[in-house]
């Protein structure tokens, strides 16, 4: 039998039971109401984010990210199941949107869920193993690069990944690889020896994309593993989604991004809300989040500030707002 990785004892230890983390979170009753006690996204929150939660309130912008609320219950116009219109150009585990890129849904585990996922109704393909998605991708030589996403392709064991990358690098045409990825802000152990192994080992050129949306989820720990993978010559940039009552606030941003420059992540994308069923209560307007920028362009250097993106179905790029 082979040892269980440490960041999967981590992860074993995610909050997933409601009254659990009531407890933890010493909510009274009346607070208590306020969660949605079963879902079909369920809880799912690693320790040292739920350690950064405010204790007896439900005013905290980290509870707001990962616990389920009744708020998700709210239908409102224009959210639906499938709001960037994947599902029509999904083939398997391969998603193609945009010239040269394509996105593999390589696994739907992460290591938390996150109220606002843009995918949290997705119809996940169930299937081991990659061989007709590398398949499509050995045939279209206009591909140069592929994305690893899903769910979190952290979620994968370090020997999947390797044989994964393994398969991409023997594709002439593929030049790099990208990670996205929130795995280590919930759990930083994952990047460990075998996975920095396997970075510094390969002949692509990798690009690895975190997903932040607040300074303190930026710790000692997460920031001592990202570096691991900086020294390595990756790129570490960032997405982080704007959430109404999370950090659609000039301060919070700003704080966020000199955060990630001052320890040489590069602010990629700050997303416009995704219209997801379920995550109505975070949207901001596009008024807000313009109102934002136009603050943020003063007060940051210009390498700090982030592209204020949406994700529109059928258009051939991300539109920037
Ligand atoms: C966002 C996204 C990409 C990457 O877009 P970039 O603008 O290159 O970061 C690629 N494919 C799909 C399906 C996407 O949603
Ligand atoms: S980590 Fe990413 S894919 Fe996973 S729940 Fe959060 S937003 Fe969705």
């Amino acid at each position: 039998m082979t040892p269980v990785d440490l960041w999967r004892q981590i992860q074993r230890e995610n909050f997933t039971k409601w009254g659990d983390l009531c407890a933890f979170l010493k909510l009274d009753p009346i607070q208590q109401e306020w969660i949605k006690k079963k879902s079909s996204f369920p809880l799912n929150l690693p320790r040292r984010l739920a350690e950064k939660i405010k204790k007896g309130t439900l005013e905290d912008p980290i509870f707001k990210q990962f616990v389920p609320t009744i708020q998700e219950d709210e239908k409102k116009e224009g959210f639906s199941c499938n709001p960037v219109g994947d599902e029509e150009v999904q083939r398997g585990k391969y998603l193609q949107k945009y010239e040269g890129r394509v996105l593999l849904l390589v696994t739907s585990g992460c290591a938390m869920h996150c109220r606002y996922c843009f995918r949290q109704h997705f119809p996940y393909q169930t299937l081991s193993g990659f061989e007709e998605e590398l398949g499509l991708i050995r045939e279209d030589t206009s591909l140069k690069e592929v994305i690893l996403s899903g769910g979190d392709p952290l979620s994968l064991r370090n020997e999947v990944l390797a044989t994964l990358m393994r398969q991409i690098e023997e594709i002439p045409h593929i030049k790099r690889v990208r990670f996205h990825t929130r795995f280590p802000i919930g759990i930083p152990e994952r990047i460990d020896e075998g996975f920095l192994a396997i970075l510094a080992s390969t002949s692509l050129q990798v690009w690895f994309v975190i997903h932040a949306n607040l300074a303190q989820e930026l710790d000692e720990e997460v920031l001592f593993s990202l570096k691991q993978v900086q020294k390595l010559a990756i790129p570490v940039i960032s997405h982080t989604v704007l959430l109404r009552g999370v950090n659609d606030s000039v301060s919070l941003l700003q704080e966020l991004f000199e955060k990630m420059v001052d320890h040489g992540i590069q602010p990629y994308y700050l997303f416009q809300l995704d219209r997801v069923e379920g995550a109505a209560h975070f949207e901001t307007s596009e008024e807000e989040g313009h109102l934002l920028m136009e603050a943020l362009r003063k007060r940051l250097s210009g390498y700090a500030i982030p592209r204020y993106a949406k994700e529109v179905a059928g258009l051939p790029s991300k539109l920037i707002l």
